[in-house]
């Protein structure tokens, strides 16, 4: 029997009188074939320690453990710390680490690892309130993460994987893409959670690229350009850069010699543009001294 057999969950939640917090993000994993392919998914072995990100009672840190190094549990809810250690008792490649994933110093913690010189990736059950902060969070601490294997709402999945010219497409597409090669791996029902979420799931697996997908001169402008160009998104591009970065005579004049370096027609959406055409903007945009 597994911790995800419903049975046992709801005999592990009745045992320790657990009630769920809405505000956690908690909707908990009751089917062991989908976990099986999440860890099929994330291709983990023994030469690989495992981040997880709300293990909740254990369902995935279970599957993980057995596959795994070491795995490394940050679960924020104080209640869950007595029942992972009577859940997952039988394992010694567990670090349950009671802190808000979004406040710990991970540079630090991954030293805390048996052998920190093995690969690590991040699999996980978001908490979906969070998903972009965390996923933020963790590439921003530059951290060479392999991979991240991580279930997330199906419409997010979709916004982090699009492609130009389509409606989910935006600039959390460019902040993630630029880092890592996404791929939606599996969509999942609401039906196998309890208590079951209202939307859709998808496992999405994003790979870190050797080398970032473009090149820039300034990395901190061209997620700035991204964002400003996606602001008010039925807006032409030119309307956005100008809101942006001022209507004077001069500031026109340079942005139109800009876009025109870049060889991007100014009436055009910010959805339009492909993210080496964006790279290609945001160093003419400094060229020109913005
Ligand atoms: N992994 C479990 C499963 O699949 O059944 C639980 C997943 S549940 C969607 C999300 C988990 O993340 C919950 O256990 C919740 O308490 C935890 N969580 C929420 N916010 C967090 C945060 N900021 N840092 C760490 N854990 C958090």
């Amino acid at each position: 029997m597994r911790i995800a057999d419903y049975s046992v969950t709801r005999a592990i939640l009745d045992r320790h009188g657990f009630t769920f917090k809405k505000i956690f993000g908690q909707n908990f994993l009751t089917d062991t074939n989908i976990l099986q392919k999440i860890v099929d998914t994330a291709e983990i072995d023994k030469n690989t320690n495992v981040i997880e990100i709300g293990p909740g009672i254990g369902a995935l840190t279970e599957f993980l453990a057995e596959n795994a190094a070491e795995v490394m549990a940050f679960e924020i809810d104080d209640r869950l710390v007595p029942i992972l250690a009577d859940t997952l008792r039988d394992f010694d490649n567990i670090k349950v680490v009671n802190e808000d994933i979004l406040k710990s110093d991970l540079q630090t913690r991954i030293k805390e690892f048996s052998n920190p010189a093995l690969p690590i990736k991040v699999v996980a059950n978001l908490p979906y309130y969070i998903t972009t902060p965390i996923l933020m969070h963790l590439i921003e601490s530059k951290i060479p993460f392999a991979e991240f294997v991580v279930m997330m709402q199906k419409e997010v999945a979709d916004r982090i994987s699009a492609e130009p010219n389509t409606k989910a497409y935006g600039s959390l597409s460019i902040a993630v893409q630029y880092y890592m090669a996404a791929k939606l791996a599996f969509i999942v029902p609401s039906t196998v959670f309890v208590p079951a979420p209202n939307v859709d799931s998808a496992i999405l697996k994003m790979t870190r690229r050797e080398q970032s997908l473009v090149q820039v001169q300034d990395e901190d402008f061209f997620f700035h350009l991204a964002k400003t160009a996606f602001v008010h998104r039925r807006k032409t591009l030119w309307n956005n850069l100008t809101s942006r970065f001022g209507k004077s005579e001069e500031v026109k004049a340079k942005l139109e010699q800009a876009l025109e370096k870049a060889d991007i027609k100014p009436s055009i959406r910010g959805e339009a543009l492909s993210i080496s055409e964006f790279a290609k903007l945001a160093d003419a945009l400094k060229e020109a001294g913005f």
